[in-house]
């Protein structure tokens, strides 16, 4: 094989790669640490204002993810003989792969669909949001909830109408016509279920979803 497909399958690898670390951190590291540490602690956060923040705290935690995901990635595949450039490019594949799926997940919440995958990803997403925190772990692609069992796809997506994001809703607080085969507004959860839906977004509070 030329250096330039070794090149090619060591990027893919490395996008690959990456979207494992986001299942794994997601489900584990945030989820199932249930609001110990600070990633796990604002992650929660997001779960119940399902609003979208550019926190400095959380973007120096993913700028480390970043560089340490970088900085083992080289080494490693130096170690096991690939070439500089084919090692540099396991790296590039994952500095991509992360950098895609926090743009995604921002523009999820943010912006309405446009077309297939952003129609998928934000079913995927917000049915993990408000329908069950303990699905659908993976944000950018859905192969690892596949793998590890924890894909659900629901008809209609749950949307808590206090949560209910501002792409989905007119001026009004109505669903738009246009979602009405994938979404549906449920009551409004009052401050006082802040603390219940704080337990439901921690791993192992409640495995069900609720109706
Ligand atoms: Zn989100
Ligand atoms: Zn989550």
């Amino acid at each position: 094989m030329t250096q330039l497909l070794w090149m090619l399958v060591a990027f893919v690898g490395g996008w690959v790669a990456w979207t494992l670390a986001e299942y794994l951190l997601h489900r584990f590291a945030m989820h199932a640490l249930g609001g110990k540490g600070i990633m796990s602690r604002e992650h929660l956060e997001h779960h119940v204002t399902s609003s979208w923040t550019f926190d400095p705290v959380i973007l120096l935690a993913w700028l480390g993810i970043f560089v340490v995901g970088c900085a083992a990635w080289i080494p490693l595949a130096r170690l096991a003989g690939a070439s500089w450039p084919v090692a540099a490019s396991i790296a590039a594949g994952w500095a991509i792969g992360y950098f895609f799926y926090e743009f995604f997940h921002a523009r999820a919440h943010l912006v309405p669909p446009t077309g297939t995958y952003s129609t998928w990803l934000r079913r995927h997403h917000f049915h993990h949001h408000f329908g069950h925190p303990m699905a659908n772990h993976g944000v950018s692609v859905m192969w690892w909830d596949r793998v590890f069992g924890t894909l659900e796809r629901p008809d209609t997506v749950r949307v808590p109408r206090r949560l209910a994001l501002p792409w989905l809703v007119d001026e009004s607080g109505e669903l738009l016509s246009e979602f009405a085969d994938d979404y549906r507004l449920v009551g409004s959860a009052e401050a006082g279920d802040r603390e219940a839906m704080l337990d439901r977004a921690r791993a192992f509070a409640s495995a069900a979803p609720v109706d």
